[in-house]
């Protein structure tokens, strides 16, 4: 699906064929299963240190755990309190080298703690500064206090009779899926294949190492046998079931954890940065603002059933996130009618005896399997190019190779990542353009980067007359980041299904429309597309369907 030329880093959905003729003719180096950000940073890392590399994913890009995170790009500081040292310093380093690679993909924020009182704040600062060190953060980050008239202008919705007090210190907020696909084109600019809808069915061995995988394409059932020196597994939530092509007898390594956002519009919780809000069982609840609405999550509950990629989000899940609004802010309870979108994802946790889903650590491990297969699973979205560069040392091991090329250049910009300036004067250069509002501008920036320019080249016009999302960006989607379906534009590569709110609905046909002109489809193919997804969308409201109990919980 690379399209080399016009963009080297471009996976076009209209050149699937292409892909899987190459999948079928080329020998890789590497055969990675599984399109997140685990699979994604490997095949970024992988391709840089010069081996050739393709990429298999069984739905879309980002569509499992990758798109479902809190899309915090963070250090962890719940984890300091539970002695995690060396995890919160890796991932609070890790995140600067994240903003440097892709700033419009590790928004700087503030993320702010209410405490009931001064010695509350003392205690706060000295964790903080603790964290601080571990992160050599900078001067101008450092953590700030908010009290009185200050802390009623930077958060005028916060109770302050409860909370008179506020310590604020530097998180950054990213675009999961975005991220992923981000480093996919990086990969795909040095020669990767990547393919998404297409699932590894088998594994081929041959004198007991594994020396392939057979994938189906999971939208024309071709079928295809990839050859490669090395097989890695980094299939998130179905790690288990990819080791079992391997070995039937694998034991269970995984402790499986759900974990639910909703979405609410920010009209009626206006809070104006992050916020981080105690949950009934002391948990941490992240609110945080992303254009017109606020998501808040998540919870941490494990889950024993099969992996899949809708997990249920019950009523509970909703009630358990809304609880603690009543308590922080002055602006009156919410319902989970009020609830405008909402997401559920599976952690992927590397299983620790007798612990509970909230006490495993979120460390990472690779296991190699009796047909060389290296498996990794476990981790955190902020932590994925250490892991990345781990695995691909075992990829050498493997092979029996040295790298002759370093360890990734931590400053080896990601597509979109090219641009000076903070996101908001790139904002504002997108805004001078007069067809584009300063609430689109500010999303295209986020969303695109620097690409946003090329985005408005391909059509700067509404998709629906009033609605922001724009014709360049569906085009972009297809041509540029591989959207094969529907769901894939909306759902991941723009976000309208999440935070479009009331627009999404008018833009689902639209939107098919463009698609179906863009990759020849027929009419019984639209309508399979448009049904998918409208049944989704409306699914993923579906616990506000028992009406009597949704209006009852406060
Ligand atoms: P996935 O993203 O699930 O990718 C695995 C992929 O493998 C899937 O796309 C799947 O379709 C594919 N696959 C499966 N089987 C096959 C097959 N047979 N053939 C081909 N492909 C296959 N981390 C942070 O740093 N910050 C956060 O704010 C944060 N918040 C989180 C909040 C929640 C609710 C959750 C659940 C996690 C959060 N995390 C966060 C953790 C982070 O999201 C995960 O660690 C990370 O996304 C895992 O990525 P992955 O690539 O390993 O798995």
């Amino acid at each position: 699906m690379s399209e080399k030329g016009e963009s080297g880093t471009a996976i076009s959905a209209r050149l699937r064929e292409q892909s899987f003729d190459e999948l079928e003719t080329r020998r890789f180096d590497c055969a990675i299963i599984g399109g997140g950000i685990t699979g994604a940073g490997i095949a970024r890392e992988a391709t840089l240190r010069g081996l050739s590399v393709a990429l298999i994913e069984a739905e879309d890009f980002a569509s499992g755990t990758s798109s479902r995170s809190s899309k915090l790009i963070h250090g962890g500081l719940r984890y300091l309190a539970q002695g995690e040292v060396k995890l919160v310093r890796e991932t609070a380093l890790e995140r600067k080298r994240v903003h440097r690679m892709a700033p419009h993909l590790a928004e700087p924020a503030w993320m702010v703690v209410p405490v009931h009182s001064r010695a509350g704040l003392l205690k706060f600062r000295a964790a903080i500064g603790a964290y601080e060190k571990l992160g050599a953060v900078a001067d101008a980050d450092r953590h700030r206090n908010w009290t009185g008239e200050e802390l009623a202008r930077e958060e005028p919705a916060l109770d302050r009779k409860r909370y008179p007090f506020a310590c604020a210190y530097r998180e950054y907020v990213t675009d999961d899926a975005r991220l992923v696909l981000a480093n996919l084109r990086a990969a795909v600019g040095r020669g990767a294949v990547a393919i998404n809808h297409a699932s590894v069915r088998e594994l081929v061995c041959e004198s007991g190492a594994a020396t392939g995988v057979v994938a189906e394409c999971g939208l024309t059932g071709r079928r295809v046998r990839v050859r490669a020196a090395t097989i890695v597994n980094a299939a998130g939530p179905w790690v288990e079931a990819v080791r079992r092509l391997e070995d039937p007898a694998a034991k269970s390594v995984l402790h499986l954890s759900k974990g639910v956002h909703v979405v609410v519009p920010q009209e009626k919780l206006p809070v104006r940065n992050l916020l981080i809000l105690t949950a009934s069982d002391r948990r941490s609840v992240f609110a945080i603002p992303r254009g017109d609405v606020v998501y808040l999550g998540t919870t941490d509950t494990s889950y024993s059933a099969a992996a899949t990629l809708w997990p249920a989000i019950d009523l509970s899940d909703v009630a358990y996130l809304l609880e603690p609004l009543t308590r922080y802010l002055s602006t009156g309870p919410l319902s989970p009618n009020d609830c405008v979108g909402a997401w559920a994802g599976l952690r992927p946790l590397v299983a620790q005896k007798g612990k509970a889903a909230v006490e495993i650590s979120r460390r990472d491990e690779i296991w190699i399997g009796p047909a060389g297969v290296v498996t990794v699973a476990g981790g955190k979205l902020t932590g994925y190019r250490r892991m990345a560069n781990d695995v691909v040392d075992r990829v050498f091991v493997l092979m029996g190779r040295t790298a002759t090329l370093p360890a990734s250049d931590e400053d080896e910009v990601l597509p979109g990542g090219a641009f000076s300036g903070d996101l908001a004067t790139l904002a504002a250069e997108l805004a001078a353009n007069p067809k584009i509002h300063q609430s689109a501008a500010e999303r295209l920036a986020r969303l695109y980067g620097a690409e946003a320019h090329e985005v408005l080249a391909l059509g700067s016009e509404a998709v629906v007359s009033g609605g922001s999302l724009l014709r360049g960006e569906v085009e972009w989607a297809v041509e540029r980041e591989g959207a094969a379906r529907l769901e894939d534009v909306l759902y991941r590569r723009t976000r309208v299904a999440l935070y479009g709110a009331a627009l999404r609905e008018p833009l689902v046909q639209p939107v098919a429309d463009l698609m179906a002109l863009r990759l020849g489809w027929d009419e019984a193919r639209s309508s399979l597309e448009v049904a998918r997804v409208r049944k989704q969308l409306r699914a993923d409201l579906s616990f506000n369907d028992d009406k009597d109990a949704a209006s009852g919980v406060h």
